[in-house]
């Protein structure tokens, strides 16, 4: 039986807005067994198997990242910064990501899930894994690493962004066998490694994808009851498309039967309060990415407005060169300040809202309130402590103004999941991070050869 004891000056649990002084929790077996005061919860620990202390520390929920590409950490930087987002997917982040084989898609992954686990991600959501990526090693990759894993299967049948201009690199186009493999990915992987892996379908975007094939994926994601994420109306001109077929974002997603639970919209950058009105009526979510949002130029996502409406907004950090990290407390920062500005309101958005968005609503988002993003007896112990031991964190005042104003995911020191310590006093305990940055590093290098852009770039760093 693996049992974790863990105790610090500041527990909040997320069950309301309170926080608890001198925590602690305790867990069996993956699930909570006591969460409280650390004299009360010390009584039920007789003998636990690991030991989690700090005095100056705060324990909070792991935080949940609705919205990864996995496949792009290993292009961070690579990609030009300053460029916008139609030609950024047609002329780097595609045919870079289009030449990749199983080996880079691995490395990339790897690189991607160390990160997330040293800055307290406990469980994401990717959207798009490509076959050409290797669905089987990804897998394997989340497995091993410890960390929580939705992986949605990418699905398309055309070659296109939702734009006429976007026509994708060679590489990245799947034809309709793309849901044929996903079943397949699903059958094999689905509530694999003690149910941390699951299975849904990332639809490419709404040009990539035929009528046909969006009736026909919200017919099988209803039948498996598994989850659906995509893309959605991101730039000005997706709004373009839409019209186009004579619709709006949400009305597009109706036609197909799109809209509902464990259906995670990303962006949303542009929905009208009839759009809003309608994502909250159906239980649909969104994928909240302002770094990349504010990064690509795609505009200010009216979040204050869409939870006003009820809608369900989760966090998420996008990719590697969107970003350019997947450190969701730094993204928390900026989700709060950033609804400030826009509506000129800094009683809009305030640390506990943010907090609430990186771990229950994720949680929600993901249809997995009833296990993860609370901390109570009962639910999966998935949790992560925060060391204040440093000047920028100094004085100890309010602990959740500390979180989400002034840490950053470094400050994440211990991580545990499914009752697992996967990172003890800021070591990853499940993979060898030297390993995992000299393969990212030459991957890359054999990425930019068969892209055949490796002096390019590399002219590019060294001026
Ligand atoms: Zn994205």
């Amino acid at each position: 039986m693996t049992s974790v004891y863990a105790e610090a000056g500041f527990l909040i649990p997320m069950d309301g807005r309170r926080v608890i002084r001198d925590g602690a929790i305790y867990s069996e077996d993956g699930r909570i067994v006591a969460v409280g005061r650390r004299e009360e919860v010390k009584e039920q620990a007789l003998s636990p198997e690991h030991v989690i202390k700090l005095e100056r520390g705060i324990i909070l929920p792991g935080l949940i990242n609705t919205h990864v590409h996995l496949a792009q950490a290993l292009i961070r930087g690579v990609v030009p910064d300053d460029i916008e987002l139609i030609e950024w997917l047609r002329d780097w982040v595609w045919p870079l990501q289009g030449v990749y084989d199983e080996e880079d898609g691995r490395a990339s992954a790897e690189l991607c899930i160390s990160e997330m686990l040293r800055t307290g991600t406990t469980t994401f959501l990717e959207v798009h894994v490509h076959k050409r990526y290797g669905f089987d090693g990804i897998a394997e990759a989340v497995k091993n690493s410890g960390i929580r894993g939705f992986l949605s299967k990418s699905v398309m049948d055309q070659p296109g962004y939702a734009t006429q201009q976007g026509i994708m690199h060679p590489g990245m186009i799947e034809g309709p066998e793309s849901l044929q493999h996903f079943k397949e990915y699903h059958r094999r992987w689905d509530g694999e490694a003690d149910g941390r892996i699951r299975v849904w379908i990332g639809l490419r975007t709404p040009g990539a994808c035929s009528d046909d094939l969006f009736h026909e994926s919200a017919r099988l994601a209803k039948e498996l009851d598994t989850g659906i994420t995509m893309h959605l109306a991101e730039v000005r001109a997706d709004i373009d498309y839409f019209k186009s077929r004579g619709t709006t974002p949400t009305g597009f997603l109706e036609r197909f039967n799109l809209l509902g639970r464990k259906r995670v919209y990303i962006h949303c950058v542009w929905l009208s309060r009839e759009d809003m009105r309608r994502m909250a009526a159906t239980g649909s979510s969104v994928a909240h990415c302002p770094s990349s949002n504010l990064k690509l130029g795609s505009g200010l996502a009216p979040v204050a407005e869409m939870r006003e409406e009820g809608v369900n907004v989760a966090l998420g950090t996008d990719g590697g060169p969107s970003n350019d990290t997947y450190d969701m407390i730094r993204e928390m920062k900026l989700a709060s300040i950033l609804q400030k500005g826009r509506t000129l309101n800094p009683k809009s958005m305030g640390a506990w809202d943010v907090l609430e968005m990186a771990t229950v609503e994720g949680a929600k988002a993901l249809g997995m309130e009833r296990e993860v993003g609370v901390l109570k007896p009962g639910m999966k112990a998935d949790f992560i402590t925060l060391s204040l031991d440093r000047p920028g964190l100094h004085p100890i005042s309010d602990p959740v103004s500390l979180i989400v104003y002034a840490a950053n995911g470094l400050d994440v020191r211990d991580v545990v999941i499914d009752g697992r310590v996967v990172v003890r006093e800021g070591v990853l305990q499940t993979l060898d991070e030297e390993e995992v940055m000299k393969r990212a590093r030459e991957r890359l290098e054999k990425v930019l050869e068969k892209d055949g852009r490796l002096e390019e770039v590399k002219s590019r760093w060294q001026r």
